[in-house]
């Protein structure tokens, strides 16, 4: 099985004993990091508490960026990104910057998946109901929006980080996620309908299938291009689809890998 990758891996002071420590003499401080260093339980109760502290200031700043919904919030204090990175970008799991996966793919910015969240969940007093996701990548924002519904449904087009997710959710025995690998431009009608879709993927115009299998009263949050430019520009959409129809709205420009249609 692959090795999960250790936080932090930078252990900086291993050759250098930090300030505060100055004035601990050599020796000792060799025997200090001995004790702490060995991999084992007390390694890894070590690395829980750094993790859970970055991740806390992450949070910290999302709110402070104007998130405010408490269940969001919640589960991205929750889910431990540094699993779902490749271990040569574990320092940077916790800054807001998307990271990539493998396969010219990105997981996206924490910013941007608090935002879509947010939107997604759109002040529900409690968890959505059964949710469609689009391009679950390393399977990341997977794992956070399986503790805002009850269901969740995600399809990944490529075999490759279909079982990269796999893979890095297993730890997790999430009951209520399950990973599908399938071209997601048709949705997946047997979880129909649904009480929300978020793509992490944008196409040009967003696929009539979303529209058919979101329910009455659902939303649905995705990028889609501005234009047929070449420059890639996309917009954020949230559609509402109310018992009158439908109602779009059009957000602030994102930038997101490119939808893509069959299984590869
Ligand atoms: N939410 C993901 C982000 C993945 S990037 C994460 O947390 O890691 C978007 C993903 O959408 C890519 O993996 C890409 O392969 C996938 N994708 C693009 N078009 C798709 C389609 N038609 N069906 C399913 N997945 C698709």
């Amino acid at each position: 099985m692959k090795e999960r990758p250790s936080f932090p891996v930078r252990l900086d002071f291993l050759g250098k004993p930090p300030k505060s420590s100055r004035l601990i003499p050599a020796s000792v401080h060799k025997t200090l990091i001995q004790v702490m260093a060995p991999p084992g339980k007390l390694m890894l109760q070590g690395e829980g508490m750094n993790s859970t502290a970055v991740r806390m200031n992450m949070v910290h700043k999302l709110s402070r960026q104007g998130i405010t919904d408490p269940l969001v919030l919640s589960a991205m204090r929750t889910i431990e990104r540094h699993r779902f990175v490749d271990s040569a970008f574990i320092n940077q799991a916790y800054e807001d910057t998307s990271l990539p996966i493998g396969l010219g793919q990105t997981i996206s910015k924490p910013g941007v998946v608090s935002r879509m969240l947010e939107l997604l969940r759109n002040g529900a007093p409690g968890r959505l109901g059964r949710v469609l996701e689009i391009g679950t990548g390393c399977g990341y924002q997977a794992a956070v929006l399986s503790h805002l519904a009850q269901e969740v449904y995600s399809i990944e087009r490529l075999r490759g980080l279909h079982e990269k997710a796999r893979e890095n959710l297993r730890y997790l025995r999430l009951m209520n996620l399950h990973l599908l690998l399938a071209d997601g431009m048709v949705g997946y009608a047997k979880g129909a309908p649904y009480a929300a879709i978020i793509a992490a993927a944008g196409g040009e115009c967003i696929p009539q299938a979303w529209v058919d299998q979101l329910a009455v009263g659902g939303r649905l949050v995705a990028p889609v291009s501005a234009g047929t430019t070449a420059s890639g520009q996309q917009t954020l959409v949230v559609i509402d689809k109310t018992p009158h129809g439908l109602r779009q709205t059009v957000l602030e420009a994102v930038h997101f890998v490119p939808l893509k249609s069959g299984v590869a």
